[in-house]
């Protein structure tokens, strides 16, 4: 039974599981069970409550979202954690929109956090770089931008048509994700934070991010700032990419740049997110997809999504057993105690059982 509101506020976290289609339920499942190892023993356990939406769902009866879902989670619920959604059997992705960017908007998860950390010398594809080289993190702003939907087409499939999509930019949904950068950099010590716009072509929307970045910096004083424009900062991220620590940007540059910087870290197998809304229920999820060519085959690599299942831990205020998580996954890739693509001979189910075994002689 969902617990009501005020019940809510006991030590118990509860996460609402959405293993989704595909490998999103193999790695999901074994997220979860890092995350008993983690927290078992505890006095703040975790409680999860699985949620079939997805593909299988969808075909079935036709439901995506369900309806009171939004406010089911935001009562009951303190964070999500999330598998992937994608099916060749929906070419539509219906329900992959309604469920996955329904959840974000609808909960205002206005931060994509996406740390971008080599934890192996040997598995980024640039030269010479190491461990020290590749640590920083793109915040992407997740709910506005050439994101928010708002266009049209007119005389579509004639000569003559036309597509516009506007590229939307609020002064409050700028703010938020700047001064988000500023304090995460605070945070975690990071020290500087990068602006990147392309200001000097977009000279509305972008002018929007100019004079808030000047602005919210000034309340900063402590962290370095710095601004490049999103062309200038992708040759700098592949060129030296050491320079970087927080990296702030719209919702379309973040979106291209978490997917190059999860290369430089070790590939998608290994690159973990958060949509978050400081202080609210928040949605954790590895940056790969569904991928249906390896699905159901224990193939899938599952420390992208245990890797999310730390960074919920961080959200629910429970940083060491978040280190302990991290931790393991970093021993698990430098001894090779890993999935094919990283260069081990496990399956997804016994690179699973490895983190949770490590994780329980090494607790937090
Ligand atoms: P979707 O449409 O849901 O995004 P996709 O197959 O187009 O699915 P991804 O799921 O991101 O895109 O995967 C692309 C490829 O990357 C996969 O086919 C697979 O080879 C590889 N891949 C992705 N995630 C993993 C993983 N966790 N472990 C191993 N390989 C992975």
């Amino acid at each position: 039974m969902p617990l009501n509101h005020s019940e809510k506020i006991s030590t118990t976290k509860r996460i609402a599981v959405i293993p989704g289609d595909g490998i999103g339920t193999e790695v999901t499942r074994e997220a979860v069970k890092v995350l008993k190892a983690a927290t078992s023993g505890r006095s703040a356990p975790l409680e999860f409550t699985e949620f079939d939406w997805g593909a299988e769902r969808y075909l079935r009866d036709g439901t995506t979202l369900p309806a009171e879902a939004v406010a089911m989670l935001r009562r009951d619920y303190d964070a999500i954690l999330f598998g992937a959604v994608g099916d060749p059997r929906v070419p539509s992705n219906k329900h992959a929109a309604d469920i996955l960017l329904g959840l974000r908007a609808k909960l205002d998860l206005y931060v994509n956090l996406r740390p971008a950390q080599l934890l192996d010398a040997a598995l980024t594809p640039l030269r010479d770089r190491g461990t020290k080289d590749v640590n920083f993190v793109v915040l992407r702003e997740n709910t506005e931008g050439l994101y928010a939907g708002i266009g049209g087409q007119f005389q579509r499939g004639t000569p003559h048509e036309l597509a516009v999509q506007e590229d939307v930019n609020t002064r409050k949904g700028v703010e938020r994700i700047i001064r988000y950068a500023f304090d995460y950099a605070r945070q975690h010590n990071f020290g500087r934070v990068c602006m990147s716009d392309k200001s000097n072509v977009l000279t509305f929307g972008h002018d929007l991010w100019q004079r808030v970045f000047s602005q919210v910096k000034n309340e900063y004083s402590d962290i370095e700032s710095r601004h490049l424009y999103i062309d200038t900062l992708v040759m700098e991220v592949v060129r030296d990419p050491g320079q970087f620590r927080v990296i702030v940007t719209c919702n379309l540059f973040g979106d291209i740049l978490s997917d190059l910087a999860a290369q430089l870290a070790g590939g998608l197998g290994l690159a973990p997110s958060g949509n978050i809304h400081p202080g609210k229920i928040s949605l954790f999820e590895p940056v790969h997809g569904s991928a249906p060519t390896i699905a159901g085959k224990n193939l899938a690599n599952p420390a992208g999504a245990v890797l999310s299942s730390a960074l919920m831990l961080d959200h629910l205020g429970l940083a060491s057993q978040a280190d302990a998580v991290r931790k393991a996954v970093r021993t698990a890739v430098r001894e090779k105690h890993t999935t094919i693509d990283l260069g081990g001979t496990l399956g997804t189910r016994e690179a699973g059982d490895w983190l949770a075994e490590y994780i329980t002689k090494n607790p937090a």
